[in-house]
């Protein structure tokens, strides 16, 4: 074809941690068809939804099916209702939002990748390791990306002091509780990255999509507007697919800021003008599911499968404990970060893993440099099978 075609598309990594993994296994399975592996790699959930939202479901889908409460397109921003309901979800942590800077969406990932459309050429700041999707959006539109390494020496927690070079003017991605390491920041921490952002004039993308897995500490902030003057320079970005199983119904919001302004323009206008042009809202039955899992029913069901979920993380951050292997997270989040054992690479000990003990993890090498050399496990599996993997890991390691 004799098209010019976004040649930024050269530059994205083009090896997809996920399908690698898939490859590996399927290629192993083949060659061992009587082996029972076991799972703790993809971080999808596995408990079915919950009642409640189940109900709201069917309720919706029966007003779809009567011309009198037939509705066709959904205001694009979302249905009052489940901004309300955003806006009571933040009252939980004693935080004001304004329904008109909610913006109600399909998920988080989408948000996380379209964000990009209303920012310029700024210095990007992402730690390292990360959620890819930070990184692959910000390639594609032909940013240059300066990366903040995580290690133990921070605990996983990049803080400002660590940025190289001059920061004034950027934009940082920040993710807590974090994937893949599932460490979390403090309010102090969190207080210090606020303060950088509004002394640099920095704008804070913060990703609270694992914010209902923070337990009763109260230091820990469940979104970066628990800390003063957060609403001057933070958009925040949240999902309900892992607090309510969303993974596969797909509802999420973004919230911008009145206060946030730059060149003249209000990002809650450029962020409206965006979604409206290029989306047309998130179907009527999900809105309801939304509305029901962000209730008060709702979100104590949630509770119960997050308290599930933790209760694996549990089983799994003990065997590492007893086997005195560095981790980070299984508190708080979902995800168990580990020091591969005997300075093993991260696909070394994929593969090691896989072949004697026939568990899958993620290797934390896919998710940036600073991943080399350690390894994710997560929480989502039934509890069958995360004690029987924590029995062979305990026989193995
Ligand atoms: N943000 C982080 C840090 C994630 O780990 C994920 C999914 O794994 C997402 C966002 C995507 O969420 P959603 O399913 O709402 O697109």
């Amino acid at each position: 074809m004799n098209i010019r075609i976004n040649e930024n598309f050269k530059n994205i990594n083009q090896s997809y941690l996920f399908s690698e993994i898939a490859r590996r296994v399927n290629s192993y399975s083949t060659e061992n068809p009587l082996a029972k592996v076991i799972r703790l790699g993809i971080g999808d959930v596995t408990l079915p939804l919950p009642a409640s939202v189940i109900n709201a479901m069917r309720a919706a889908v029966d007003e779809m099916a009567d011309q009198a409460t037939f509705r066709g397109y959904s205001p694009e921003h979302g249905y009052d209702f489940v901004r309300e309901a955003v806006v009571r979800h933040y009252s939980r942590f004693s935080v004001s939002v304004s329904q008109d800077e909610i913006f109600v969406s399909d998920g988080a990932k989408s948000d996380i990748g379209n964000i990009v459309d209303i920012l310029g050429n700024n210095r990007i700041l992402i730690p390292d390791p990360v959620y890819p999707v930070y990184v692959d959006s910000n390639v594609m539109s032909g940013r240059k990306i300066s990366y903040i390494p995580a290690g133990e020496e921070n605990g996983f927690l990049p803080m400002p002091s660590e940025i190289d070079g001059d920061a004034d003017g950027s934009v940082v991605y920040m993710c807590s509780p974090n994937n893949p390491t599932g460490a979390v920041y403090s309010a102090e921490q969190l207080a210090e990255w606020v303060a950088f952002a509004k002394k640099t004039g920095s704008l804070i993308i913060f990703d609270s999509a694992y914010e209902a897995f923070i337990g009763e500490e109260k230091n820990l902030p469940h979104t970066i507007y628990e800390i003063p003057g957060a609403k001057e320079c933070a958009i925040e970005i949240c999902s309900l697919s892992k607090t309510a199983g969303f993974t596969g119904t797909r509802c999420g919001w973004t919230v911008v800021p009145a206060e946030l302004e730059a060149s003249g323009l209000k990002l809650s206008a450029m962020w409206e003008r965006r979604q409206a042009t290029k989306f047309n809202g998130v179907p009527y039955v999900i809105q309801r599911a939304a509305e029901a899992a962000l209730g008060d029913e709702g979100r104590q069901e949630c509770m119960e499968n997050i308290n599930y979920y933790m209760k694996n993380a549990e089983m799994i951050s003990s065997l590492m404990r007893e086997k005195g292997i560095f981790f980070t997270g299984g508190e708080n989040s979902p995800y168990i970060w580990l020091k591969c054992p005997n300075g093993m690479d991260s696909w070394k000990f994929f593969d090691y893993l896989l072949g004697e003990a026939n568990v899958v993890g993620t290797p934390g090498a896919g998710f940036g440099k600073c991943g080399e050399g350690y390894f994710r496990l997560t929480s989502f599996g039934d509890r069958e099978s995360t004690a029987e993997a924590v029995e062979r890991l305990r026989k193995l390691l």
